[in-house]
């Protein structure tokens, strides 16, 4: 049995509470491995690894950290089919999605964060001959990064890269549901010998050393993703000791689908937009609201589509659709479906667990599921269900759908579909969010701003804003 421990000062060691937690095989619903849960002490164990860690660190020159950034984008390419595995054995998800998405884009954070250690810039802001100006960023010191399951080496690698680029000292904590790619990162940084104490992976659940995460005075910043209360626990308690705070977290996201929509392509990309990982993307939308004169049509061909995905078991390269995350997870959206119709919701598509056979038929499944006929305001609509779980819903009017699309207490993504440019840009000036597609789906350029409004979260991630985030500015003023 696999036995996943921490990664304290570069040595693999498990918690001294030595006490284990069961880790699950989505696919399968048998336990694979053990996991170590932390307590305090080896939070504290962590923290001071890194604070001895973090001068040296923090003063190699750019490139020299570079380098490490670099070795290790190459040895998660270089692993990329055993990371993929892993993600699947851990996560559920296909392992297509995994080959394509998950590990690339995981290598992907530390190439482009390698580089961006290469061009980080100063300000300098002359004032003539009375006196001259220049500002310098300087890392934060120890900092905390706590990822959540749906997207775990991806997510986790998105915040400690440039946390690290920047000249920081990370303690990480992945969630316990899916440690094992993190676990299997560590095996990458001690092999590219990045220096001990730089990188620290605390395992186990949150809410035990969440606290010390939270409060202890050398953590000098939270990045957290995951639920909005989660993060609003977090901020609780960071918030009053004036640590830097950045929080991704929760979203129920809008798929305006005008009748001047690139039809084949829309349809094609809602479904993906709707199922893909098993609809545990937080960037998935979950609230598909059509033009009325095309509802009909477009209700027909999704079920269609729908109808046609794969699911079944992850490590079949045909497969579509995977295994929700865990037993708690599957019972968590099959109640969401019987409240929405409780809600009068009416199931085009779906509804239920699917039992699969021999090896799989304990693994934790759930049916592709369409819905109709809910108002905006009830509560499948309003709450986040991170499931395979989409509702559709007509509208008449470009108003409407922005009303509609602005009607949750969420504000992470959307997406818009027409041809009409004029319109989509109106649209997407108007929809409450901090990510906004036109005629796409999870395109990404990691230059760009990530991160969402309202419950979504606070701050954003991305190019020089994770860059800024992990460095404070210092201003320095001379006179001739
Ligand atoms: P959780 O909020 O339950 O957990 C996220 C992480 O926080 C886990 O590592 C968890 O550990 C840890 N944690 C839990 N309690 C505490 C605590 N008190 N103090 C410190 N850490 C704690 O989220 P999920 O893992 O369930 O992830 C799903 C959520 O993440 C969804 O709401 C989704 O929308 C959101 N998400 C947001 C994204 C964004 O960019 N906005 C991207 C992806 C997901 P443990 O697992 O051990 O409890």
């Amino acid at each position: 049995m696999e036995k996943i421990l921490n990664y304290i000062n570069g040595e693999f060691k498990p918690s001294t509470a030595n006490e284990w937690m069961s880790v699950y095989e989505p696919a399968t619903g048998k336990v694979y491995g053990e996991l170590t849960n932390s307590n305090e002490a080896d939070v504290l164990e962590a923290i001071e690894a890194s604070e001895e860690a973090k001068l040296s660190w923090a003063k190699l020159p750019q490139h020299k950290r570079s380098a490490y950034l670099y070795a290790m984008a190459d040895e998660i390419e270089n692993n990329i089919h055993e990371l993929a595995l892993a993600e699947t054995k851990d996560n559920g998800k296909p392992i297509s999605l995994a080959t394509s998405v998950d590990i690339p884009r995981a290598a992907a954070n530390f190439r482009f964060y390698a580089g961006a250690a290469l061009h980080q810039q100063s300000e300098a802001h002359d004032m003539g001959e009375l006196a001259f100006n220049y500002t310098i960023r300087k890392p934060l010191g120890t900092v905390v990064c706590i990822s959540p399951w749906n997207l775990p080496l991806y997510l986790f690698t998105w915040k400690i890269a440039p946390a690290l680029a920047t000249g920081n000292c990370v303690i990480a904590k992945p969630s316990e549901v899916t440690p094992y790619t993190a676990y299997l990162l560590c095996k990458i940084a001690a092999k590219v010998g990045l220096p001990k104490g730089v990188l620290n992976v605390i395992h186990g659940e949150g809410p035990r050393v969440g606290n010390t995460l939270s409060t202890h005075q050398k953590i000098k910043a939270v990045s957290f993703t995951g639920g909005t209360k989660t993060g609003s626990i977090i901020a609780g308690l960071a918030a009053p000791l004036f640590k830097k705070l950045s929080l991704e977290l929760g979203g129920k996201n809008p798929n305006i689908i005008f009748a001047d929509a690139p039809y084949d392509e829309m349809l094609e990309t809602t479904v993906r937009s709707s199922f893909s990982n098993q609809g545990q993307i937080c960037l998935c939308g979950s609230r598909i609201l059509v033009e009325a004169t095309i509802y009909e049509q477009f209700k027909a061909d999704f079920i269609k589509k729908v109808k046609s995905l794969k699911l079944g078991n992850p490590y079949d390269e045909k497969t579509n659709v995977g295994a929700v995350v865990s037993k708690s997870h599957q019972q968590k959206i099959l109640d969401c479906i019987a409240l929405a119709k409780k809600e009068g919701g009416k199931i085009l598509l779906g509804g239920n667990a699917a039992i699969l056979d021999n090896d799989f038929k304990e693994g934790y499944y759930v049916e592709p599921t369409i819905i109709e006929g809910l108002d905006q305001d009830c509560r499948t609509n309003q709450e986040e269900i991170f499931g395979p779980v989409v509702t559709i819903a007509p509208f008449e009017t470009e108003a409407e759908a922005v009303a509609m699309a602005n009607s949750t207490n969420y504000g992470l993504a959307a997406s818009i579909w027409t041809t009409n440019q004029r319109k989509a840009h109106r649209v997407a000036k108007e929809v409450d969010a901090g990510i906004i597609w036109i005629n796409t789906w999870l395109l990404r350029d990691l230059r760009t701003p990530f991160g969402g409004i309202k419950n979504s979260g606070v701050g954003r991630e991305g190019g020089h804003y994770a860059l800024n985030f992990f460095t404070e500015p210092k201003n320095i003023c001379f006179t001739y």
